[in-house]
């Protein structure tokens, strides 16, 4: 199995492309935007959790 990390060519999204793994595609959809991205082998898109996404994170405030 090969694992690269790149950006969805749509939305620009951390995604893990696995490669040659089950499920894998040649136009396999983005997980975030559900768009098919296109790529030379079968490969199975997985959004990457390891790097910081856009998103803030969420701040719990204690209630005193
Ligand atoms: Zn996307």
């Amino acid at each position: 199995m090969i694992a690269r990390l790149g950006p969805c060519p749509h939305c620009h999204a951390a995604l893990s492309y696995l490669e040659g793994v089950a499920g894998s595609s040649i136009n396999p959809n983005c997980p975030r935007c559900k768009m098919e991205v296109s790529v030379e082998r079968a490969t199975f898109l997985m959004a990457d959790h390891s790097r910081p996404t856009a998103k803030p994170p969420v701040v719990v405030k204690a209630s005193s």
